[in-house]
């Protein structure tokens, strides 16, 4: 495999004459600097010595990969970012050499806090930011790690949802985030009304929009609580991904919901069932329920398809 060829991307070297090329070399390796990926390679009296970043007097090459490529440290690669699970900076330095589309390698400082599901981050290596373009069955979204919830983990679950939506059909995504929900089921549905209560991601989810050509999907900056009433129908299909704390929004999604409509509502459950008498308090069946990801040891990212069978007076609780 070459790394660095146009194909795949650019390679930074350092062109040294062949006599000084191990001096150099090792003072590369002391730096943390020499991309050990790539393997150096002999171009007629000078040796091209690839490394992790652009400095002055690099120039650009094609490499093949280094047999002895070292193990990477462990991470999760979300567009042009690489999430470190250790505040590792020489790791990171690896990290991003190994991809020529690696921008940023970055450590979660905070788990996923706040109203806005977000996280706060270091950037260990490459551009300081945390926004990238994440290309997800087609769609590409511009994200920002920091200022606004996203994750890649739900594609799969995604195009499940968007498969089940038949032609003509109005959906709420009551949890919008930047968008990836809505921007899916809107290449089905009719109309798509997107809503978050964070700022930033519905300034994103605007140019993700607009980035895909969905002429069909409107960002609302609402609170979820404040939207039964305001619309002067009955969605056929509502997505609430909020999986900490969407329950005590399940009697706004039923008020929003036609009979015979869907609520798919994601919950985060310690055993199977949980939340099935309340969605049946509130006039609604379980059609199916499934695990969509392990969350913890004890605990489950779980979703849970309903159908809204009655319309029950709901007391306004
Ligand atoms: N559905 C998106 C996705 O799959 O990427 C985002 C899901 S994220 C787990 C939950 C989102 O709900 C966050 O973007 C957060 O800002 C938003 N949120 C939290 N409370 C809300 C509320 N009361 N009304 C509307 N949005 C809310």
């Amino acid at each position: 495999m070459m790394v660095g060829d146009p194909g795949r991307g650019r390679q930074w070297c350092l062109r040294v004459p062949a006599a000084e090329a191990e001096t150099v070399r090792q003072a590369l390796i002391a730096e943390g600097a020499l991309d050990r990926v790539a393997r150096p390679r002999r171009e007629g009296n000078d040796v091209l010595l690839p490394i992790t970043a652009w400095r002055e007097g690099a120039e650009e090459g094609s490499f093949e990969a280094n047999p002895e490529r070292p193990e990477l440290p462990r991470h999760e690669l979300i567009g042009g970012i690489a999430v470190m699970q250790d505040d590792d900076p020489r790791g990171a330095a690896l990290i991003l050499a190994s991809r020529p589309n690696l921008h940023t390698v970055l450590y979660a400082t905070s788990e996923v806090e706040g109203e806005y599901r977000t996280k706060s981050f270091r950037v260990l290596a490459g551009i300081p930011t945390t926004r990238t373009e994440v290309v997800e069955h087609g769609s590409r979204f511009m994200i920002d790690l920091s200022a606004a919830y996203f994750s890649a983990r739900l594609a799969t679950e995604r195009q499940r949802v968007a498969a089940m939506v038949a032609d003509g059909e109005v959906v709420l995504d009551m949890f919008a985030g930047v968008g990836p929900f809505a921007i899916a089921l809107a290449r089905h549905a009719a109309l798509v009304v997107a809503a978050d209560i964070n700022p930033a991601a519905v300034g994103l989810m605007q140019e993700n929009i607009s980035r895909n050509k969905v002429r069909n999907a409107i960002p609302t900056l609402a609170d979820a609580r404040r939207l039964a009433g305001v619309f002067p129908w009955q969605f056929d299909r509502i997505i609430m991904n909020l999986p900490k704390s969407g329950e005590s929004f399940l009697p706004d999604a039923f008020r929003l919901c036609r009979a015979g409509g869907m609520i798919h509502f994601y919950a985060l459950v310690s055993a199977e069932g949980e939340h099935r008498v309340r969605i049946g308090e509130l006039g609604g069946e379980v059609i199916a329920e499934r695990v969509v990801r392990s969350y913890s040891p004890a605990r489950w990212h779980t979703v849970y398809d309903i159908v809204v069978n009655e319309k029950k007076p709901l007391k306004s609780d």
